[in-house]
């Protein structure tokens, strides 16, 4: 890895005055140049002059201190003898030219911030890079942004066939025969339970199948949240992109979300035209409504958890509060699933009961081990489910468009899978997450001992959980088993039609 800068300083006046001064505090430069590299590396001061009141430099480097760094390095020694001894200030960084060489076996052909231009020659990509106004400045330089190109370039070279989803089977239930064998989604369309909603992959449900996944959150409610101290609350259900940007979720998660877009302004006379085509045509002029829309503002709900955490944020919580256990059952998710979409299982439009619990390590790992055992109790003697849990690739790393496992030892997500009979897949119906010190970092909780802060998540999707149990048990509650049926209580009688 290479990086050549040409940049110069702005001064406050001419320093012609300063310019033995300067010579000695440049030819000197290699010190702070190449410090902390190994020997023989760092970057070099490959030219300078003055012109009056600007400094212009040339600096090549290779990958230990790059040679952005090293301008920066030299801003502060720079300042500090000038403003001594010659009065003079140090304005600005101008950046009039930089160039990057990456090591690569291929070409690449992403749009990549800043960059203008990549040409590959020799096993080389040399990405020419934008200065100027609006490219590359001093406030780039300071913000990192040369770095972060270097590390989507990376991420864009390490993807090719990179590595896939991890799956490692935890555990497993003893088989358990299934009395039906059809797809249970055909089965409640037919029998009136559900019908499909007017957008895509999206369900009307019924008295029957409301009472089922009412049936079910009441089983989690009382059988593991209650006792085991959990307060509910309400999360908002549309996501800021300022939100995305703390949980991660503006890294990767636009190809699957509904967007949401306000009207440039409630003038009903601004939206008059489109009143009046409708009044007109009966159909609505999508063009001009997509003009007289703003930018989106975020999406709709995709993960539940993330909106919750604008309740904690920057504050600092008292250690004895701690784990603070909560979840959340006030609104539906949404996720674009393109031609993904089947029956109940995989929708745009779906329902879950999230809970979030956050305290030290040790207080998550703990209650991510209760909350495991309350959900085995649940599926092995109330649902009698054949189920399986796998350790795999965690939510959070997934959701930034990432692959394999988590670096925090203990952090990671547990996917809850129950086999589908009519078609012998088995199907991912909840899963449990610990997410480390992510949410708190990203939205700034601390905690009152200043021990870092931990939080874990679970997503009981309620659409998964009636696919597992019906598609295993069939749709007639007379052979569900008994522990489930008293929790049931009397099926609900559905509408009817003439
Ligand atoms: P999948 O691999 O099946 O798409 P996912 O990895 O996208 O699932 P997560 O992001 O981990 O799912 O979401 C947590 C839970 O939300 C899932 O276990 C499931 O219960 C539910 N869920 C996610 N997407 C859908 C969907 N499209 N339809 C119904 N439930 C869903
Ligand atoms: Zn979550
Ligand atoms: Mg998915």
């Amino acid at each position: 890895m290479k990086f050549h800068l040409e940049a110069s300083f702005r001064l406050s006046g001419d320093a012609s005055c300063a310019l033995p001064d300067l010579a000695d505090l440049f030819q000197g430069s290699a010190d702070i140049l190449q410090k902390g590299a190994p020997v023989g590396h760092g970057a070099r001061l490959a030219d300078w002059r003055l012109e009056e009141n600007q400094i212009f430099l040339v600096l090549d480097s290779d990958k230990y201190v790059r040679a952005h760094d090293a301008l920066l390095r030299l801003r502060r020694p720079l300042a500090q003898m000038l403003g001594k001894k010659h009065r003079i200030g140090v304005r600005g960084i101008e950046v009039t030219r930089f160039e990057i060489e990456v090591e690569s076996n291929r070409e690449i052909s992403h749009k990549i911030p800043y960059v203008n231009k990549i040409d590959f020659e020799d096993g080389k990509l040399r990405l020419l890079l934008d200065v100027g106004p609006g490219g590359i400045g001093e406030a780039e330089l300071d913000g990192r942004i040369p770095d972060r190109i270097v590390s989507l370039l990376e991420e864009k070279l390490a993807d090719y066939g990179g590595k896939g989803e991890h799956w490692e089977l935890l555990w497993e239930s003893p088989r358990r025969m299934p009395i039906f064998d059809s797809d249970p989604t055909e089965e409640m369309v037919k029998l009136g339970w559900i019908k499909h909603g007017s957008s895509r992959g999206q369900w009307i449900h019924g008295p029957e199948s409301t009472h089922l996944f009412r049936t079910f959150e009441r089983i989690v409610l009382e059988d593991m949240l209650e006792p085991l101290g959990y307060r509910e609350m309400i999360f908002p259900k549309l996501d800021t992109w300022d939100v995305w940007k703390k949980s991660g979720h503006a890294l990767g998660v636009y190809p699957e979300i509904y967007f949401v877009c306000p009207p440039k302004t409630r003038d009903p006379a601004f939206w008059e035209e489109v009143m009046d085509h409708y009044k007109v045509t009966h159909e609505i002029p999508l063009e001009l409504v997509k003009e007289k829309i703003d930018y989106p503002i975020g999406g709709m709900c995709y993960a539940q958890c993330p909106t919750f955490w604008g309740f904690l944020q920057g504050m600092t919580l008292p250690s004895n509060d701690l784990p603070i256990k909560v979840f959340d059952r006030s609104g539906t998710s949404h996720r674009y699933e393109s031609g993904g979409i089947h029956g109940i299982e995989r929708v745009d439009e779906f329902h879950r009961v999230e809970i979030v619990w956050l305290g030290t390590r040790d207080q998550v790992l703990e209650e991510g081990e209760r909350l495991k055992e309350g959900y085995r109790r649940i599926f092995e003697e109330v649902l009698e489910l054949q189920w399986r849990m796998a350790w795999v690739t965690p939510w959070f790393m997934a959701q930034e468009g990432k692959a394999g496992l988590s670096e925090m030892a203990g952090a990671g997500t547990v996917d809850y899978e129950a086999l589908l009979p009519y078609n012998g897949n088995w199907i991912e119906f909840q899963n449990l997450s610990v997410n480390g010190e992510k949410y708190p970092k990203g939205f700034t909780v601390k905690s009152q001992s200043g021990e870092p802060l931990w939080s874990g998540c679970s997503g009981v999707g309620l659409e998964r959980w009636a696919s597992a149990f019906l598609s295993q048990k069939g749709l007639d509650p007379d052979g569900w088993p008994e522990a489930f049926r008293k929790r049931l209580g009397k099926m609900p009688s559905g509408i009817r039609f003439l």
